[in-house]
C-alpha cells in the first residue's frame, strides 16, 4: 500500500488508472521523428526489407488464399472515410471534429480478419524462408508458389512454431503456418474465445489452454519451444520480424492517401489512434507511419481501462519491470488482443521519443461505438478495434494543436473482427444498445 501512495505521488494519473477512469496521457519525451526512428536500433531499410519478402509471397497467397487476388496478393486493408460516424460523434459528444475522419479497415484484411495477420504473417513467412534456402530449396527470386508444395511442405512437416496468445495472434501465426504445412501449438489464455479454439483445432492447429492470463500462456510457451531445437518461438513481447511486418503499413497508407489525393504534412497533419495490447502491433505500425509522414503524423496508443499496461510501462519509465496488476487492476476485458497486463519492454523503448501519448477506454465505451459504427457505416469490428474511435474526442477535447483544424486528418486504426461468428457479432451489437455513450454531452449541443 506504501508503494501504491507513493507511485500517485510521482504519477497523479495513477490514482484515476486504478479507479478505471478513463484517461489521457501525454508523452512527455516526445522528440522529433529523425531523432527517433534513429535512436530505435531499427531503420527504414529494416521495413524495406520485410516489405520485400512480402512482396515475394504475393504469388504464394494467390496460390493458397483466393481471397487475397484483390491486392495481387498482398496482405491489405482499405481505407476509407467515415462521414456519418463522424456527424454521429459530433452530434453525441458535441466535439469541434471538423477534419476528416478515416478508418483502416484490418478488421478487413484477408485470411485472419486482424491487425495480426501483418506482424505474424511476417515472421512465419521469414521463418519457412531462411528454412527453406538453408536446405537449398529456393533463390530469392524463384517463385514463391512453390512453397505450397512438395519438397517444401515435407520440409516444413518436420519443423514446428509455438506462439502465445489471447486469440488473434493465434489465429493468424495458426491459419499461415498450417497452410505451410508446420506443426503448430498456440498457447492461449484463458480469456481466449471459444470459437477461436475451435477454429485452430479444425486446422489441426494444437491449442492447449491456460487458466491464467496472456502473460502466462506466453511464458509457458516460450518454455516449451527453448526444450526443442525443431521450434520456432513466435515471441509477440520482443519480436522484431513481428514488429517489422506491423511496420510495412506505413508505406501501404502513404500510398493509399497519395492515390486518393489526400496530403499529409505539417499543416495537415495525421492524426492516428491504434488500440494497444502488448505494443508490437501498434508499435509497429507507429514505427512505419513515422518513417512515411514524418513529424506530420501524431500517433496515439489506446488501451482498455483494466489492461493499460503500456501507459504505466511508458510513463513509469519501468516499461516491462510493472504489471497492471502492481496497481490493483484485474486485466479482464471484452476487447481481445488487448487483455495484456505487462507490455513489451523492446516497444515501450522504441516509442519512448515516437508517441504523442495514451488514453484508456472503457468496456462499455467499445461497444457502444462498435454499434455506432455498424448502424452510421455497416462496418462490422470487434470491440477491441473501436478503441481508436474515441482519439479525435481526447486530442481536439485536450487542445492538441491543429486537432480541431478543418485540414486535420484523423484515423481510427479498425484492428479486428474480420473473422468473428455472426451470432457473436450480434451480441457485441445487442451489448452497444445498453450503452449511453456520452451521457449529458448530447444536450450540451442544443444551444
Ligand atoms: C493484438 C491486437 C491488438 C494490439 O496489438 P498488440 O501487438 O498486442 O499491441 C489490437 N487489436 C486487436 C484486435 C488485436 O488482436
Amino acid at each position: 500500500m506504501r508503494k501504491m501512495e507513493r507511485m500517485i505521488t510521482d504519477f497523479p494519473l495513477i490514482g484515476d488508472m486504478a479507479k478505471e477512469q478513463e484517461v489521457l496521457w501525454m508523452n512527455p519525451h516526445l522528440g522529433d521523428s529523425a531523432t527517433g526512428i534513429r535512436s530505435s536500433g531499427l531503420t527504414a531499410e529494416d521495413v524495406k526489407v520485410a516489405s520485400d519478402r512480402l512482396k515475394r509471397f504475393a504469388p504464394f497467397f494467390l496460390e493458397v488464399f483466393p481471397e487475397t487476388k484483390a491486392n495481387g496478393g498482398l496482405i491489405e486493408s482499405p481505407l476509407t472515410e467515415i462521414p456519418s460516424m463522424k456527424q454521429m460523434l459530433i452530434d453525441e459528444a458535441s466535439i469541434n471534429l471538423r477534419g476528416t475522419l478515416f478508418i483502416k479497415q484490418d478488421n478487413a484484411l484477408p485470411v485472419s480478419g486482424s491487425i495480426k495477420a501483418r506482424g505474424g504473417f511476417h515472421e512465419v513467412l521469414k521463418h519457412a524462408e531462411v528454412l527453406a534456402m538453408k536446405h537449398d530449396l529456393i533463390q530469392e527470386q524463384r517463385d514463391y508458389r512453390q512453397f505450397s508444395q512438395q519438397p517444401f511442405t515435407e520440409l516444413f512437416a518436420s519443423h514446428k512454431i509455438a506462439v502465445g496468445s489471447t486469440g488473434n495472434l493465434g489465429l493468424s501465426i495458426g491459419i499461415l503456418s498450417a497452410a505451410l504445412g508446420f506443426e503448430v501449438t498456440v498457447h492461449m489464455s484463458a480469456d481466449a474465445k471459444i470459437w477461436k479454439k475451435e477454429l485452430l483445432r479444425s486446422k489441426g492447429v494444437t491449442v492447449i489452454e491456460y487458466e491464467d492470463d496472456y502473460s502466462k500462456a506466453v511464458e509457458e510457451g516460450r518454455r516449451e519451444a527453448e526444450r526443442d531445437p525443431m521450434c520456432h518461438f513466435v515471441d509477440d513481447e520482443n519480436s522484431r520480424d513481428l514488429f517489422l511486418g506491423y511496420a510495412v503499413a506505413g508505406e501501404r497508407i502513404a500510398a493509399q492517401f497519395a492515390e486518393q489525393g489526400t496530403v499529409i504534412n505539417e499543416t495537415h497533419p495525421l492524426f492516428v489512434y491504434l488500440p494497444c495490447g502488448v505494443g508490437g502491433g501498434p508499435g509497429g505500425v507507429a514505427f512505419g507511419l513515422k518513417l512515411a509522414f514524418g513529424d506530420a503524423v501524431h500517433c496515439y496508443f489506446a488501451e482498455p481501462v483494466s489492461a493499460p499496461c503500456m501507459l504505466l510501462g511508458m510513463m513509469t519509465g519501468l516499461q516491462d519491470k510493472i504489471s497492471v496488476q502492481e496497481i490493483g487492476l484485474d486485466n479482464k476485458t471484452a476487447a481481445d488482443g488487448l487483455a495484456v497486463g505487462r507490455p513489451s519492454g523492446f516497444v515501450g523503448n522504441v516509442m519512448k521519443p515516437l508517441l504523442e501519448g495514451i488514453y484508456t477506454v472503457k468496456d462499455r465505451t467499445l461497444f457502444g461505438l462498435l454499434r455506432l459504427l455498424a448502424d452510421t457505416e455497416s462496418i462490422q469490428a470487434e470491440p477491441s478495434a473501436l478503441a481508436g474511435m474515441m482519439g479525435a474526442i481526447h486530442t481536439i477535447s485536450s487542445g492538441v494543436k491543429l486537432a480541431d483544424s478543418i485540414s486535420a486528418r484523423h484515423l481510427v486504426w479498425s484492428t479486428g473482427g474480420g473473422m468473428v461468428p455472426e451470432d457473436v457479432m450480434k451480441e457485441y451489437y445487442q451489448e452497444g444498445g445498453n450503452v449511453e455513450l456520452f451521457p449529458g454531452k448530447s444536450t450540451k449541443n442544443v444551444e
